[in-house]
């Protein structure tokens, strides 16, 4: 449920809201938007019920939301949400965050040569991956705690935040311990118990779209991160399964006009993962731009004939800062900055 206030409804009348939802065991997020502000509750509303808050002070009108994903939606919360990060970096402004590096982390000195060139190149945040979700168990299966070293090791000297994936409910602590973000994979966007685990925390999490997943369900997952306490929450569109063969998945460039309609949450395009071919990453990463994402997230090798996992879409260093050059000049067509 959410309260509209009066256009002159002043901090005293939200305060008193406030107590009053405090009373009930209620929290509130209070949105203040150019010309209105928009109180939402967190918790069980039922109790809302025994106070008449059409009544209070500077109240205009009390609207039920009524799509499933409360927290999640504009509705409960208008304005943007903005996350920032441990190194002054942020996403969700008018700033479009680049998450840039290997797939997976595959020893210190690779790591640490491929940040420096990110970073120099623009790049907001250091990906890699030590748990790895690999369709056969006797692939890689990612570095564990030891890449989580080198992940920590190589931030600290480069000075970037790092987004890395946690695949199970066990490790989420460890992995917030090393990682400025929590990634949540497409393979584990209805891992409840792991959805739950994140919730607690407050490490922002990248959340993935599962590879057959349908934007309400992507979205009630993000719910059950923002129900559990963490509002730290990106989306990612990283394509989804269809018929089509030519590419790896297909990416939905209509899901982020749609997300950023229905949720007040930062969305993300991974054109790596979407397409699966690296000669056909930058015309992605440059539609995800022009179709209003927030950040945009790039499989990055020096060597891709020899990487681990991904080589195929990933993108040589110095075709990364080339296109970095590209995504500058679609951003700002788009009244926006990389
Ligand atoms: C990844 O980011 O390397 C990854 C495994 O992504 P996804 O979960 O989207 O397949
Ligand atoms: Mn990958």
């Amino acid at each position: 449920m959410i309260v509209v206030l009066k256009p002159n409804a002043t901090e005293q009348n939200i305060q008193h809201i406030t107590e009053k939802a405090g009373k009930l065991g209620l929290r509130v997020n209070v949105s203040r938007g150019v010309e209105r502000t928009v109180i939402g509750f967190i918790g069980p509303e039922d109790k809302l019920q025994i106070i008449p808050l059409e009544t209070f002070p500077g109240v205009d009108k009390v609207i039920p939301v009524l799509v499933p994903y409360k927290l999640v939606s504009r509705e409960f919360k208008p304005d943007d949400t903005i996350i920032n990060f441990s190194n002054g970096a942020s996403i969700g402004g008018k700033k479009i965050a680049v998450m840039a590096g290997p797939c997976a982390i595959e020893g210190y000195d690779m790591l640490l040569s491929i940040a420096q060139k990110v970073k120099a190149a623009g790049a907001t945040l250091l990906r890699a991956g030590a748990y790895k979700p690999r369709t056969s168990p006797y692939d890689f299966q990612g570095m564990g705690e030891e890449g989580l070293k080198i992940l920590r090791q190589v931030s600290e000297k480069v000075g970037i935040a790092t987004v890395t994936e946690v695949m199970d409910p066990r490790d989420v602590e460890l992995v917030a311990r090393y990682a400025d973000i929590l990634q949540i994979g497409a393979r584990n966007m209805q891992n409840f118990a792991l959805l739950k685990e994140v919730g607690r925390v407050k490490t922002p999490v990248l959340l993935k779209r599962g590879i057959s997943s349908t934007i309400k369900e992507w979205l009630m997952s993000a719910e059950y991160i923002l129900a559990n306490g963490n509002f730290s929450v990106m989306l990612c569109e990283r394509g989804i399964r269809t018929f089509e063969t030519e590419t790896r998945n297909t990416l939905d460039i209509n899901a982020v006009p749609v997300v950023k309609q229905k949720t007040h949450l930062p969305v993300v395009v991974d054109p790596s993962h979407g397409t699966g071919r690296w000669d056909l990453v930058g015309s992605v990463a440059k539609a995800g731009v022009a179709a209003g994402a927030d950040g945009i997230l790039i499989e990055v090798h020096s060597n891709p004939e020899e990487a681990w996992s991904d080589g195929a879409q990933s993108l040589r260093p110095e075709k990364f800062e080339r296109l970095m050059a590209e995504l500058s000049a679609v951003a700002k067509a788009v009244g926006r900055e990389l």
